[in-house]
């Protein structure tokens, strides 16, 4: 299952790669196409590497690719443009046998283009990246109302795996991991917001790629408490079964499982872009959280995740794994890797496809989040303004507040409040004491 992808990275707009080529004509199989909240990226299977050009124009704003000795196997027709900074897509032959593709443009884009080698289903591809030119950050971060200073909501960054062109594991029915993580972390990220105090952000919204480095800047940007990645496996065993959560050590390996990722991890992390299958993606994220500062709340949020998900599933492991990672960077987020199961077992990955057990996971994660941060609130939130006035008897109304944001605050209801205070309506006024409920 381990699989290395050469990657050649261009970013000149004007680049010509010349690769061997060959005396048979190249054809384009098909075409597809992702939109991401920054970029639109466009993919070209092909029977071999190619030789291609790309030039950018202006006025009207078009993009030309130039492939060398290749033939039009497959429709533009198919592909939903909207959301895209694609007007429409033409073609035409050129010299003796090339072809000629024009992207008419709406805006102009920032291209980027790079070839890949065969992986896993996929076979040679051309992937070119129409990155927005925006003045304004990506819209993947969630708005949230301004709370009361030092009683902030808990943000948790979900990351699902892989997604786009990486398609992560596949189980034996063809299941595919992007999907099926994306549909957990959707669930999770559901319950999460509904619980007061938290917050949850998407880190990847649809099926798109999202590059590894760009996953821990959203995660940054939206100040998140907690990472959490979300995986399913698949090992070379179809026996293989279980949940699994890691975190990462520089000290050494707990388990084979651990050391199966490890050892295949160590060996290339040059390359930017991570396009490719489960286990470069789940190898290169607990690389960057083998550099955490904080392990120990990793192990911790991790056992009670664990700890909950084994009271739905089968464990492969009952306790955090730990694993040793070549360093790269110092991530400052407690950050944990959860495996749901492993795809390549015929059961799991029925399991892993059912709305109902994709509820449930999201359920046991949500349990086992909420009891670390109720222990271990951050300094600044709701939750830890919580623990500090759990015993309080009287709160003085702040500006901005409501009686349904300060029953939320104690634990209490609207009802109980008002009861408490003799209150007839909902009218409160800023600087007024009320009574607290004793529950
Ligand atoms: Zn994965």
């Amino acid at each position: 299952m381990i699989r290395r992808v050469a990657i050649t990275t261009l970013t000149s707009a004007l680049l010509l790669l010349s690769l061997a080529s060959s005396a048979w004509a190249n054809d384009v199989s098909s075409l597809r196409l992702w939109r991401s909240p920054d970029h639109t990226r466009l993919v070209f299977d092909l029977d071999q590497p190619v030789d291609y050009n790309i030039i950018p124009l202006s006025s009207p704003d078009r993009l030309v690719i130039d492939l060398a000795d290749a033939r039009l196997k497959a429709s533009f027709k198919k592909l939903d443009l909207s959301d895209t900074p694609i007007v429409k897509i033409r073609h035409a032959k050129r010299n003796k046998g090339d072809l000629r593709v024009v992207l008419d443009l709406k805006t102009s884009v920032q291209p980027r283009s790079f070839l890949l080698k065969p992986s896993g289903d996929a076979g040679h591809r051309l992937v070119l990246d129409l990155n927005d030119v925006t003045t304004s950050k990506p819209s993947t971060v969630v708005a949230s109302e301004p709370k009361p200073e030092a009683r902030r909501d808990i943000v948790v960054a979900i990351d699902a795996g892989h997604g786009g062109e990486d398609p992560g594991a596949s189980g034996p029915s063809k299941v595919r991991e992007k999907h099926v993580v994306l549909a957990i972390a959707q669930k999770l990220a559901d319950q999460l917001n509904r619980k007061p105090g938290f917050q949850a952000v998407l880190v990847r919204t649809g099926d798109y790629y999202v590059k590894h480095k760009r996953r821990w800047e959203i995660a940054r940007e939206n100040r998140a408490d907690l990472f959490l990645s979300i995986h399913a496996d698949a090992f070379t065993d179809p026996r293989a079964r279980g949940s699994s959560v890691y975190a990462l050590s520089r000290k050494g390996t707990t388990s084979a499982m651990a050391r199966f990722l490890a050892d295949s991890e160590n060996v290339d992390l040059a390359g930017e872009v991570s396009l490719g299958d489960h286990e470069e993606m789940v190898q290169k994220t607990l690389t960057d959280l083998v550099m955490t500062s904080s392990l120990v709340s990793s192990i911790d949020v991790g056992e009670r995740i664990i700890g909950k998900m084994g009271e739905l599933t089968d464990l492969h492991s009952k306790r955090v794994e730990l694993a040793n990672f070549r360093v790269l960077k110092a991530p400052d987020i407690p950050s944990i890797l959860i495996e749901t199961g492993f795809i390549s077992n015929p059961k799991e990955e029925r399991k892993l496809s059912d709305k109902r057990h994709q509820q449930k996971l999201a359920q046991a994660i949500t349990q086992g989040v909420m009891a670390y941060f109720e222990e271990n609130p951050p300094m600044g939130t709701m939750l830890s303004w919580q623990k500090d006035n759990k015993n309080a008897s009287e709160h003085v109304i702040q500006r901005g507040e409501t009686l349904s944001k300060i029953a939320s605050l104690y634990n209490t209801s609207v009802a109980q409040l008002k009861r408490e205070n003799a209150l007839k309506s909902n009218v409160i006024h800023v600087g007024k004491t009320l009574r607290i409920p004793r529950s």
